[in-house]
């Protein structure tokens, strides 16, 4: 059946409803009508069963119109069809013309009803023809075949345009059926197609996400593998990029996303595809590799994209990126596999200064191996305590006492051996040992430092590193509370050590964070400053009292002109800052000499004293205090 688009939709159940309510009143109506016109040409019976059959169809119609449509489509139909039995009945039996109207009366039912209705109706019809056919054959009536008159045709005519307009009106309902069927498997397919979509693509950029990823990693390896070429997989992170969410919120770092997305997508070649692993980590899968060379290029390129300039909020930004790099099939032919491989090389880049690319190396899986194996060690240690401070001391240059010690861990070993803190420390920050970790050493500095403090040696102050992970879950302010009192130290005696990539890295409250602590009367420290971003709004945010030179500048010191002149402009820099500079890595005289004359306040090194465990600082710190 062609479906016409004027027709109207069936939406709901309850459109359904309310059609067959109206086609019942409409079906009732129009035999009304038609009962209407052949009471006006009967005589004598068929009057009076032709106003009986009326009289019933009003009743049908206001059942109907109550809302009564089953009762109401038993009313119309058994009342036709005992009014269609009366007429046959009274004329000329089977033969007669109100049989005609037997087969409209089944296709009602079949269309108004259910099964009940329907096998109702048939029954009825075919008990009634079955009686018709009884009666006559038994005499008890005699079929009377009337002389055809214009009435007859009047009555065939009421017949065929009842039959007509009804079975024409449900057929349309029947088409408007199937038309509202069609548009919602439409809108199922449609609804089909986004899920699909929606399943292998990113929401936010539109990019393959993994799953994709990995049916095109199939597809790209075998087309590859068919030419005897190789597939790069191309892991890249981008570097910096929480700083961008952090000072301009979620929506700014989801729009910046978008962009660089496009950006590389859209220099890409036919032979690439860009997919986006998560966050700010992306992948490129490149096919028909024929040697490095291509692959060097290619990230040259990418690193160039990843650094052009974003404006986003009025805001130009600049992040990098860091790619590391695997190969199918030479390092492997699954996709985790070569992800794993790749997000490896992609961690060289990174500790390699950013910026970059790496490829990988089954020498980085070792060392990845290991750091596993290390990282499993550190957690029983840090949590049973099994680590040791030792303490450093720093030097007042102008009078040769000790001002203050730095707290530095190790991790002592049953061969007699410790592991130092740069080993383990970047392990910790990765694996959130390090907020466990980092408090119990801020209480045992602070148990140290508030021993001395009853001993007599009321100048000394004690100083903590801390890393950025400690900042992430906004706690830091209580856990620098607590171990103050807990040791019931002067909040002045301790000072924290932050470096600039604290500020840079850290997500959330940490100036909030960094306020309250302040608030206590705690003191700040610039760790390693000239490493990092040597950024001066850092330190007005930081509020630091302390700039610590990084140790790198100091050791060199004699040998490097430049350098010379970098750390004497850093000395008076922090001095018009009304901070006091701390020289790290004094290891000779010559150096201290050099420092002096420019102006330094503290010194820290190996020319003094190298960390000591509590036991032998505290031998230092008594001749200290005794003036030996
Ligand atoms: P840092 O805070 O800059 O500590 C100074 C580092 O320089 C110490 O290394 C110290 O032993 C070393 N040093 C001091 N004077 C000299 C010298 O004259 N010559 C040489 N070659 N080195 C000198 P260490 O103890 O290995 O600590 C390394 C880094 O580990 C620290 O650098 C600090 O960033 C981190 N760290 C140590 N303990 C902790 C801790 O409890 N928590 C956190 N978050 N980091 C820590
Ligand atoms: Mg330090
Ligand atoms: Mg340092």
């Amino acid at each position: 059946m062609p479906l016409s688009d004027n027709v109207s939709l069936i939406n709901t159940l309850d459109d359904l409803t309310y059609i067959r309510r109206r086609r019942v009143i409409q079906i009732s109506a129009a035999t009304g009508i038609g009962l209407l016109t052949s009471l006006f040409v009967a005589r004598g019976f068929a009057f009076n069963i032709f106003l009986i059959g009326f009289i019933s169809l009003a009743v049908s119609g206001s059942l109907a119109y109550r809302n009564h449509v089953t009762a109401s489509s038993y009313v119309l139909l058994g009342s036709m069809s005992l009014m269609l039995f009366a007429l046959a009945a009274t004329g000329a039996g089977v033969f007669d013309i109100a049989m005609l109207g037997y087969p409209g009366v089944i296709i009602f039912a079949a269309l108004l009803g259910g099964v009940m209705l329907f096998s109702g109706v048939l029954s009825l019809v075919v008990v009634q023809c079955i009686a018709l056919t009884w009666l006559i054959m038994h005499d008890v009536i005699s079929p009377n075949t009337p002389f055809l008159s214009w009435s007859h045709l009047v009555f065939i005519i009421v017949i065929f345009s009842v039959t007509g307009f009804s079975v024409y009106i449900l057929v349309y309902d029947i088409r408007r059926l199937m038309n509202s069927l069609q548009r919602e498997n439409e809108k199922v397919e449609q609804n089909r197609l986004q899920i699909q979509h929606l399943a292998h693509h990113d929401p936010l950029t539109n990019l393959p996400n993994r799953l994709l990823g990995e049916r095109l990693f199939v597809k790209k390896l075998k087309e590859s593998q068919e030419k005897k070429l190789q597939l790069a997989l191309l892991f890249i992170d981008l570097d910096n990029f929480k700083p961008v969410n952090d000072a301009l919120g979620h929506a700014a770092g989801d729009r910046f996303l978008q962009k660089i997305s496009q950006t590389i997508s859209g220099n890409l070649s036919d032979k690439e595809s860009l997919i986006r692993f998560g966050g700010d980590e992306f992948i490129i899968l490149a096919s028909d590799v024929e040697n490095r060379q291509q692959i060097d290029q290619l990230c040259k390129s990418i690193i160039e994209w990843c650094s052009s300039e974003f404006e986003i909020l009025q805001t130009n930004i600049v992040v990098s990126g860091s790619i590391g790099i695997a190969l199918a099939p030479s390092d492997g032919t699954q996709f985790k596999q070569l992800c794993r491989k790749a997000d490896i090389a992609m961690y060289e880049a990174k500790h390699n200064g950013r910026n970059r690319f790496e490829y990988y190396d089954p020498k980085l899986d070792k060392d990845s191996d290991e750091k596993f194996k290390l990282i499993q060690k550190l957690r029983p240690a840090v949590l049973n305590e099994a680590l040791s401070v030792h303490y450093q001391p720093l030097v007042d240059l102008s009078t040769g006492n000790i001002c203050s010690v730095e707290a530095l861990v190790r991790w002592p070993q049953c061969d007699g051996t410790m592991i130092m803190p740069d080993k383990f420390i970047p392990l910790a920050e990765r694996s959130g040992l390090i907020v466990p970790l980092g408090q119990w050493v801020l209480e045992q500095a602070c148990l140290f430092a508030a021993r001395q403090y009853k001993k007599g040696n009321s100048s000394l102050t004690v100083a903590v590193n801390l890393s950025f992970a400690q900042f992430k879950d906004g706690t830091l302010p209580q856990i620098v509370k607590h171990a103050l009192g807990k040791a019931q130290l002067p909040p002045k005696k301790l000072e924290l050590e932050l470096t600039e990539s604290i500020l840079a890295d850290s997500a959330g409250n940490i100036e909030a964070q960094l306020k309250e602590i302040k608030g206590l009367g705690v003191q700040f420290a610039i760790d390693d400053f000239g490493t990092g971003y040597s950024n001066l709004n850092y330190l007005r945010t930081f509020e630091a009292s302390k700039l610590k030179i990084d140790r790198n500048f100091i050791t060199t010191l004699g040998s490097n002109k430049d350098e010379e002149t970098l750390v004497s402009a850093i000395i008076n820099m922090a001095d018009s800052l009304g901070m006091t500079t701390v020289a790290e890595g004094i290891e000779n005289e010559a150096t201290l000499v050099k420092l002096v004359e420019m102006g330094c306040d503290i010194g820290q090194g190996y020319y003094w004293s190298k960390p000591l465990p509590e036991d032998k600082i505290e031998l230092l710190l008594q001749e200290n205090l005794n003036g030996i």
